[in-house]
């Protein structure tokens, strides 16, 4: 048989990357392109939608040739994507009629503001299993449609297409014959009703947004469309899309109720299965879809830290006091204990269970005794902590109690950070050999929708891991738990 590879491609915020993976999900060849990050006016962040294209297909070609993979080898496509960036463009052209609008870009706070002040949010919250924030899609087409002449007409039209990035890509990979998205991207986008799983007339209504320019939505694993002979010179099949986050879930192997991984990058990402069961937060996370290995969709908890790696970051470009990331593991070794600091790196707000906007970061317990190392290592345990503070939350949320926690992401490869996160959970934190869980995840998917992988290949490919086991009397991770709240409180603003 001549098809032994899977194509993943990994459509980021700051780089497309493709990375080709053979059956027992090792990565055979890959390749990373970084792209013009555009940034109009304070808060706003676009990509240009072309170049998007371009970078990814050049990586796909890229990868290929590195490794001389023909597309006779290719058994099929999988994506997963930066999620919740907007792209409109125009069907009979194909030409986008404005830049992708980029989930960080906040220029549609003021109009989230007045929706909010219309008492709109619990409609979302209920609907959408999301928080009313410009983070998600809903707002940014509403935007697009407002400020670019001439866009909502031919909207009404039938003549403009929406498309989160996945969606953009099937559209130009099929050579503009297929305009379609699957759950877990869909869930993000503030106007899909993550329980009735369809798209919601009402929120649709409230943005007036036509239900028209919508992709259809598909199931994560299977097979959606087929790349155009134009693209390979054969035809290829897209048999898995996932948004990153749900892709690096399902990579992870979190496929039933209770199972959660974190990514530690420069935020860190949380995402609990919660099965079959749609749980509604009280402390502010989020209920969003997930690919599932048996059904159409299965249902997730996530939350967010949006300060994790990035005070490592600070440390080292704010702060001058490491040059590279990985110092930082000496330096947490060098003491046993941070002598009584903590850094709360609340630098844009704290996010659940606090949310709290207006926060801002505090060093506390500082004592003429405390040292470098005690400030590196309260860097790293602050990442554990807020860390620690969603997972809490997740468990209170859905009433699981979570039996492990499965790591990835840049800061993953901290043996220090791995092993006082178990600590302080009291449970295991297991991180995989393969930390490019976002990828695998979509050649998972895709490899299992067209059965070129079964089940015993996702076991096999989880099965090599390292595993940090909790090794902290309990006495003394509730005197730190302690600590860590009495220095939250200090950092808010509310
Ligand atoms: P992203 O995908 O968000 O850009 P990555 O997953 O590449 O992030 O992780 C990079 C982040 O992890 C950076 O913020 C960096 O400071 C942090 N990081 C990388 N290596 C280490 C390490 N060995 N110890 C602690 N933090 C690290």
């Amino acid at each position: 048989m001549k098809e032994k590879y899977i194509m993943a491609l990994d459509q980021g915020t700051t780089s497309s990357r493709c990375m080709i993976f053979n059956r027992s999900g090792e990565i055979v060849s890959q390749s990373q392109r970084e792209f013009t990050q555009i940034y109009p006016r304070p808060g706003y962040v676009e990509h240009d939608p072309m170049e998007i294209w371009g970078s990814q297909i050049g990586v796909a070609v890229e990868a290929m040739r590195r490794a001389s993979i023909d597309a006779e080898e290719i058994s099929s496509i999988g994506i997963t994507n930066q999620r919740e960036t907007t792209i409109l463009w125009d069907k009979n052209t194909g030409l986008p009629v404005y830049n992708a609008i980029v989930w960080q870009c906040r220029r549609t706070a003021d109009l989230c503001g007045r929706l909010k002040a219309e008492g709109l949010e619990e409609t979302v919250n209920k609907k959408t299993g999301l928080v009313l924030d410009p983070y998600f899609s809903g707002t940014k087409i509403k935007w697009i449609l407002d400020h670019v002449d001439g866009v909502r007409e031919k909207a009404k039209k039938g003549e403009i297409l929406f498309g989160t990035i996945d969606t953009w890509l099937i559209w130009n990979l099929t050579a503009g014959k297929s305009h379609l998205t699957d759950f877990t991207n869909a869930s993000r986008t503030m106007v899909y009703n993550i329980y009735e799983k369809k798209w919601d007339k009402e929120l649709l209504n409230i943005l007036s947004i036509p239900e028209r320019m919508l992709p259809e939505v598909m199931p994560s694993k299977g097979i959606l469309a087929y790349a155009d002979q134009s693209i390979f010179g054969r035809e290829i099949p897209i048999s898995g899309v996932a948004g990153d986050q749900q892709a690096a879930l399902f990579g992870q192997g979190c496929l039933s109720a209770g199972m959660a991984k974190n990514t530690y990058g420069t935020g860190c990402f949380l995402l609990m299965n919660t099965g079959d069961k749609p749980v509604q937060s009280k402390n502010g996370l989020i209920t969003t879809l997930a690919a599932s290995l048996e059904k159409d969709v299965q249902y997730a908890l996530e939350g967010s830290v949006f300060t994790g790696g990035a005070v490592i970051q600070w440390l080292r470009d704010g702060l001058g006091l490491i040059s590279k990331a990985d110092e930082t593991l000496k330096y947490a070794l060098m003491t046993g204990d941070t002598g009584g600091v903590y850094i709360v790196p609340a630098f844009t707000g704290l996010g659940a269970p606090s949310w709290d906007p207006y926060a801002r970061g505090i060093i506390t317990g500082i004592t003429r005794g405390t040292g470098k190392e005690h400030i590196i290592r309260a860097a790293l345990e602050s990442m554990a902590y807020q860390s620690m503070d969603i997972i809490h939350a997740m468990e209170e949320d859905s009433g699981i109690d979570l039996k492990i926690l499965k790591a990835d992401g840049g800061a993953s490869a901290n043996d220090f950070l791995m092993g006082f996160q178990a600590d302080i959970l009291n449970k295991p934190v297991i991180r995989p050999q393969n930390v490019e869980t976002t990828a695998l995840g979509a050649a998972l998917l895709s490899g299992l929708g067209t059965g070129f992988m079964n089940q015993s290949h996702i076991e096999k490919i989880s099965g090599e891991s390292k595993e940090f086991k909790p090794d902290m009397k309990e006495e003394k991770r509730n005197v730190l738990i302690e600590g860590w709240q009495e220095a939250v409180k200090k950092a808010l603003c509310r």
